[in-house]
């Protein structure tokens, strides 16, 4: 999808037309930026399209909405688009998007916001299986420290099994090349980041995320 054609300057303010709306202008969320340039401490309202953020993405070809998309949802207040869209739970966190842009909006760190609301909200996970992945990748990093490929996998199959021969292919040429260590390699401050997980879980909303 892509937001080229679908906003409309009217007399009155801006109209977004999405595919699935059947034609009628999608509902809007006035101040859904400032809540956004709260919680993300970014100036999302300053971000003017450039798209150096977009064309620096390792994902971009994945994403239902790219990453200068994702900042423009935010800015006209469609929340609920943004929320739902897949792309904030496909971004791999790289901050590319971070460093290229001039504006020092940070698309990553609104990336991140807009997942904590969508959870928050129980708006329901744009991506298919999405949150048992960062489950077992952040249950690897809770107990070593440190991101551990082949125990996240692990974990993510142990609980997906019908996965295991979609995955296969690629884990074992990861292996082959090694790029997937059987031993995790230890960190000196596990105590630190443990204590990071147990405030993150004292911090978290009550009620669940969408499947
Ligand atoms: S690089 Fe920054 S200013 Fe340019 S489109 Fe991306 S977020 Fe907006
Ligand atoms: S942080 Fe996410 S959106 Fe930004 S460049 Fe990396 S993958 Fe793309």
């Amino acid at each position: 999808m892509s937001l080229e054609g679908r906003v409309r300057f009217m007399g009155s303010g801006v109209e977004l037309y999405l595919p699935d709306a059947g034609g009628r202008p999608a509902a809007l969320t006035p101040g859904f930026v400032r809540e956004v340039e709260a919680q993300a401490g970014r100036m999302v309202s300053r971000c003017y399209q450039c798209k150096k953020c977009t064309s620096g993405c390792p994902v971009s070809s994945v994403l239902d909405y790219q990453c200068h998309e994702i900042v423009r949802l935010v800015q006209l207040g469609a929340k609920d688009e943004a929320l739902r869209s897949q792309a904030i739970w496909l971004c791999a966190s790289c901050k590319t998007c971070r460093e290229r842009c001039p504006n020092d909006v940070d698309p990553a760190q609104v990336m991140d916001t807009l997942k904590i609301l969508a959870v928050a909200s129980g708006t329901p996970i744009g991506r298919k299986r999405v949150k048992a992945f960062q489950k077992a990748f952040l249950a690897t990093v809770a107990v070593l420290g440190r991101a551990h490929e082949l125990g996240s996998i692990a974990l993510y199959v142990a609980g997906n099994p019908s996965s295991l021969p979609a995955n296969m292919g690629l884990g074992l040429k990861m292996f082959s090349r090694g790029k997937m260590k059987i031993i995790p390699e230890g960190v000196k401050a596990k105590d630190e980041i443990r204590a990071i997980f147990r405030r993150a879980r004292e911090r978290a909303p009550k009620g669940g995320a969408g499947k």
